[in-house]
């Protein structure tokens, strides 16, 4: 990527409700069609039309961005939901977070874990071994942003993903997410699930785990969904965390690797 670089992010909204976002890193070249394809998607998300759409165009200082490689990728194939949110919860116990914590985080996600069960802009932040919620606001959550691939990295990336039947934007836009999630001080797990009604797909990532998909963490049909951070509270400096989140331009510049496929699901034992 030649030239000046603009973190572009879009957030829409409905009655002060979240309904999708966005973050991209792109060449001052792209700015205009993505911010366009961006308000596109944002005005046909499946989960309610909004009635707010920001997009936010921003330059990014080259010498402020990290280059990083992206993690591995596993799929889990599972039956359905319920034994999606079981291997979840195995997943991030063996990552380090607590059994107790895995599955109360399970619960806050399929419950809503906005105020009044609503879904979050961002992501909850919660203590590995005590549960605690450390995000400062619980509508807001920590929104990771300033993160995305380099175009040479997303060519190559781009095909492989489609040849393993993972051509889904979604899945290019988690991974990226979740990188910069694992690059981050402190880090311990994340898990999440989309709250489009129509993706029930959802991944649970990890330093040691990379990127593990799996097929199923909701059922068809449900508009909840949000992301869980995990991180030992002890150790955390909780505001150099927020602000690498939020605010440090990261670019993935090499692929992690596509692994074989994994049958999870009762029916394939
Ligand atoms: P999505 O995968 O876009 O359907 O998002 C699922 C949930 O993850 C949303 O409801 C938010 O709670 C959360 N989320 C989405 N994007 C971000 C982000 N950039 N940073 C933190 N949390 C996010």
């Amino acid at each position: 990527m030649e030239g000046s670089l603009y973190s572009v992010r879009m957030r829409a909204s409905k009655r002060g409700c979240h309904v999708c976002g966005a973050e991209r890193i792109v060449a001052e070249s792209e700015v205009v069609k993505l911010t366009a394809d961006l308000t596109r998607r944002a005005l046909h998300a499946g989960n309610g039309k909004p009635d707010e759409v920001h997009c936010t165009v921003e330059r990014v200082a080259a010498e402020a961005i990290s280059y990083f490689r992206l993690p591995d990728i596993t799929i889990n194939r599972v039956d359905d939901y319920r034994e999606g949110r079981d291997l979840a919860e195995q997943l991030m116990v063996k990552a380090g977070v607590s059994q107790a914590v895995a599955g109360q985080a399970v619960s806050l996600l399929a419950r809503g874990a906005g105020p009044d069960g609503q879904v979050m802009r961002g992501a909850v932040i919660m203590d590995m071994a005590s549960g605690q919620r450390l995000e400062e606001v619980p509508a807001r959550g920590v929104r990771v942003s300033r993160m995305d691939l380099t175009s040479n990295c997303r060519a190559e990336l781009e095909p492989l993903l489609s040849g393993a039947g993972l051509g889904h934007r979604r899945v290019i836009e988690a991974l990226t997410l979740a990188g910069k999630v694992m690059r981050a001080p402190g880090i311990v797990a994340e898990l999440c699930w989309s709250d489009d009604p129509l993706y029930t797909t959802g991944y649970v990532a990890a330093p040691q785990l990379g990127y593990q998909r799996i097929s199923a963490l909701k059922e068809p049909g449900d508009p909840l969904g949000g992301r869980v951070l995990f991180v030992d509270s002890r150790l955390v400096d909780l505001k150099e965390l927020v602000d690498y989140l939020e605010l440090r331009p990261v670019l993935f510049e090499t692929i992690g690797q596509i692994l074989p496929a994994q049958d999870r699901g009762t029916d394939h034992a």
